[in-house]
């Protein structure tokens, strides 16, 4: 099974704005820690909160990423710029981040002013699949949860080898479908790719043929699924606390179809998450 349309830019950008709908990051920003994605938990007994879970994740994202000083890195879907700043605390490395959001730029370029690194740091407004960067300009990206909002992600991974220069790394997270996918979790798929601006999943293999058709070699693969499981739950229940302020102009519906899909990504097995990395040959 594999999702995909074309539709799906403009739709991604509105989620992410909030505009009309769901103003997604805003309302549980403290509780989220400012980060758009899974928390990583070790195991049943690990009681860490979701900015601590989400924090770690970005450090086995910056692991993989191996970054050196002075380095050159593209964040590709940066979202209010949470796991850059993580980057350029632990690293002196240099940062440009793209999304489709232009009220995430906004955001991530007064955080960085405020957190005193916007000297290291650029956002900007760009397209996974049309970047506005010269062939190898950058010695590192990573995509941390954008690439599966991508309708085509074959172009924007064509994309990643044409500006990462030889010998440089990509690193991933994101979902991968664990096939079978049953008729039941076919239906949560569909309502998860439909709440969430799913575009680009599909099975690990078919990702990893992607990557090796355009140049990556050395490909590791983690997969965490069980480590992010929780993630999809505690979500919803954090939307759950704040539903009063998302409902507004009768968009009661969307917003409770939001939350079920949001439980949905914990209750269906067959969403499967995965670490990788990748050396551009
Ligand atoms: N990496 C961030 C944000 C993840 S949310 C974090 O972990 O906190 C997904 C991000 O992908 C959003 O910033 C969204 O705007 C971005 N995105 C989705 N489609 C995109 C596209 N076609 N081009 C660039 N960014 C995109």
């Amino acid at each position: 099974m594999k999702v995909g349309s074309s539709e799906a830019k403009e739709d991604v950008a509105k989620f992410y704005n909030g505009s009309g709908t769901v103003r997604v990051a805003g309302k549980i920003r403290d509780r989220w820690g400012g980060n758009l994605h899974n928390g990583f938990w070790h195991d049943d007994t690990d009681d860490a909160p979701p900015e601590v879970a989400t924090d770690r994740l970005t450090d086995l994202m910056i692991e993989r990423l191996v970054p050196r000083p002075g380095q050159r890195v593209l964040d590709i879907g940066c979202g209010i710029g949470k796991p850059a700043t993580r980057l350029l605390r632990a690293h002196p490395v240099h940062v440009v981040g793209i999304t489709i959001s232009e009220s995430q730029v906004d955001q991530a370029r007064a955080d960085a002013v405020s957190n005193g690194l916007a000297d290291r740091v650029t956002f900007g407004h760009a397209d996974a699949m049309r970047m506005p960067f010269s062939d190898g300009s950058f010695d590192a990206a990573w995509a941390l949860e954008s690439l599966f909002h991508v309708p085509d992600r074959d172009r924007a991974l064509a994309e990643a080898a044409r500006v990462i220069r030889p010998g440089g790394r990509l690193a991933i997270a994101d979902f991968v479908l664990r096939t079978p996918v049953s008729d039941v979790a076919r239906r949560a798929v569909e309502r998860i790719t439909t709440t969430f601006g799913v575009h680009s999943v599909s099975s690990l293999d078919d990702y990893l043929g992607q990557l090796s058709a355009h140049g990556f070699t050395d490909i590791d693969v983690t997969d965490i699924s069980d480590n992010v499981a929780r993630t999809g739950t505690l979500l919803a229940d954090a939307w759950e606390d704040v539903r009063d302020q998302l409902v507004e102009n009768g968009n009661a519906e969307k917003v409770d179809a939001m939350i079920t899909a949001t439980r949905d990504f914990s209750n269906t097995p067959e969403f499967g998450y995965i670490l990788l990395s990748a050396l551009r040959v």
